[in-house]
């Protein structure tokens, strides 16, 4: 090896040690008669000492040819410092140099290799390379690490075998859009990358292996929102023989252990609600559980006193808020300014302030009267001190209009702390969702997972009121992960196929292999997928996973380091028989 240990783990109990170390120069500080140089790898940090009249005159002169991030190699004796630095791990020690080797030269990086810095994040992307060894990202890039180990040993222990899945399989009209990858043997023929192994992990139950996982890469070639990215890792897991019970049970403890060994943090049991619960609390199926207020309907209450926008919503439904009858006229302004941005049909805000004499003050004074507020903020639990904020209009965009609200003030006032975690299983999701642009049902899962078996009679009829055995993972409002027990016989999978809208042709020309697959004694079985990206940035506290991914693609969906992606030669498209 190059060297004898490493920028991190030299203490007092070393000193007098002949040590060989390699690093970059991290800083420089010359005095004169004696500099001192900052060496960092991976490690950390260790000071050198030069001294005129003990290091020779060569090793000064070479020194003085240093610049940040040159790569050096140097021996010497590592000596007690008499000015001692406790905010690092080597700052009792530093190392008088008696040799030293330029390893390679470095230009001036185009941004400072330092904890924080104010670069620009494309500029930082280009030179991702450079980016990764300031401590922050490198850490990022050893808690995913951690995470990826502790994962594979809770699943191995948990009798999973890690089994992995091929890239290159069949475009599925379902789902996001996929990447397709053409092929020079097959002209006119296309392979897809996978969006999810989802029907490889449900043949290998087939297959008998009972328990499956693997950190398997994703690809969705999706419309690009801030912090998605074209590929991501999942967490992918498949059991055999299993209630949607065993499935929380199991995922619940891998959940607490990973917490308590990466974060040592212990979590009390996980949170349970229904998807028609968090809709109808929170305005949204990924809940921020870390505050309060929740939604309380208030549509009966309000209507049939002459204010038209209450008479003809929907909804009327609101929050209140501890400790805000002060807001002034400016601050809710913004509220009403931050409803009236959001899309959809949700009208005004409508507000109450309760005041701490008991005396309740609305926008809508002119058609309510205290008799009226007072039961508004009886039914809302509201205390004197308290705000209330009230929106109306279209079910579901009032509902969404009202949870973007609650998470702005759950924000603005302190209260997403970082350091707190709120998980909880979100269940019975509906398995089908209307669209009204396409006319048809859709997966709200997907087109795999079973109906709760007592909801099964109402596929004739009412399929829109069907429950799923479908369950989602939420922390702190982020979805972590989700899955759900799957179908395994043969004709409920072409009825929901059928409900989907594909006819009998279609399905079996797109999942005959599956359907076919479910006649050779297919288990029962279900499973569930973790964004591993997300999942390190929660444990983190962070809200960006680019800043887990070594190399991310931007917000336009490229890599600006290697450019990609980027157009290929004519004659490689007419091999894939693509251009004539
Ligand atoms: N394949 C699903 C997904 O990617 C997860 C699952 O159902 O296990 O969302």
């Amino acid at each position: 090896m190059l060297r004898t240990h490493t920028c991190g783990e030299l203490s007092l109990g070393h000193v007098g040690l002949h040590v060989t170390l390699c690093g970059w120069v991290q800083k420089i500080r010359d005095k004169g008669a004696i500099s001192w140089l900052d060496l960092r790898d991976r490690y950390g940090l260790t000071q050198l000492i030069l001294e005129e009249g003990i290091t020779t005159p060569e090793i000064l002169q070479l020194a003085r040819l240093l610049g940040r991030e040159y790569i050096i190699q140097v021996q010497g004796i590592v000596i007690e410092r008499s000015a001692k630095n406790q905010n690092m791990p080597t700052g009792d020690i530093e190392i008088r140099v008696n040799a030293l080797d330029i390893l390679n030269a470095a230009k001036t990086p185009p941004f400072l290799i330092e904890d924080k810095i104010d670069a620009g994040e494309e500029l930082r992307m280009q030179y991702r390379y450079l980016d990764l060894r300031r401590n922050p990202l490198k850490n990022n890039l050893l808690l995913r690490h951690q995470v990826m180990q502790q994962t594979r040993a809770y699943l191995d222990t948990h009798q999973f075998v890690e089994i992995e899945t091929p890239m290159l399989i069949k475009s599925t009209p379902e789902g996001a859009r996929d990447f397709v990858v053409p092929t020079r043997l097959q002209q006119g023929q296309f392979y897809a990358l996978p969006q999810s192994p989802q029907l490889f992990k449900q043949l290998l139950m087939v297959a008998g292996l009972d328990r499956y996982y693997q950190l398997a890469r994703c690809f969705r070639d999706e419309d690009l929102r801030a912090d998605r990215q074209p590929e991501f890792t999942q967490i992918d897991c498949e059991l055999s023989f299993v209630t949607q019970e065993d499935i929380l049970a199991t995922f619940e403890g891998f959940i607490q252990s990973l917490f308590q060994q990466i974060k040592n943090h212990a979590l009390a049991p996980f949170h349970r609600m229904t998807y028609a619960e968090a809709m109808q609390r929170y305005g949204t199926d990924k809940p921020d559980l870390r505050f309060g207020f929740p939604f309380v309907e208030l549509t009966r209450l309000v209507q049939g006193q002459g204010f038209q926008v209450f008479n003809a919503a929907q909804l009327v439904v609101g929050i209140c808020v501890p400790a805000a009858a002060d807001y002034t006229r400016k601050q809710l302004d913004e509220l009403t300014d931050f409803t009236k941005q959001l899309t959809g049909g949700a009208q005004g805000l409508v507000y109450v302030r309760y005041h701490l004499d008991g005396n309740l003050k609305s926008s809508v004074d002119k058609f309510y009267d205290q008799a009226h507020l007072s039961s508004w903020a009886k039914a809302m639990q509201a205390q004197p001190g308290y705000l209330l904020l009230i929106l109306a209009g279209e079910t579901q965009a009032t509902r969404h209009a009202l949870s973007a609200l609650r998470l702005k003030l759950g924000h603005d006032l302190g209260l997403c702390d970082p350091t707190k975690f709120a998980p909880v299983w979100v269940v019975d999701f509906p398995l089908l969702t209307w669209d009204s642009t396409t006319k048809r049902y859709q997966a709200t899962h997907h087109p795999f997972t079973a109906p709760k078996l007592e909801d099964i009679p109402l596929l004739e009829n009412k399929p829109e009121a069907i429950r799923a055995n479908a369950y989602d993972l939420v922390i702190n409002g982020v979805e972590i992960g989700g899955g759900s027990i799957r179908i395994h016989d043969r004709s409920l999978q072409e009825k929901v196929f059928n409900l989907l809208g594909f006819s009998p042709e279609a399905a079996r020309q797109q999942f005959g292999f599956l359907m076919d697959a479910f006649e050779y004694g297919a288990p029962p079985h279900g499973g569930i997928a973790f964004g591993l990206d997300r999942l390190c940035a929660v444990l983190d506290g962070e809200d960006s996973i680019r800043s887990f991914i070594a190399f991310p693609k931007n917000n336009a969906g490229r890599d600006v380091m290697i450019k990609a992606p980027a157009s290929v030669t004519d004659e490689q498209l007419r091999e894939l028989g693509i251009r004539l």
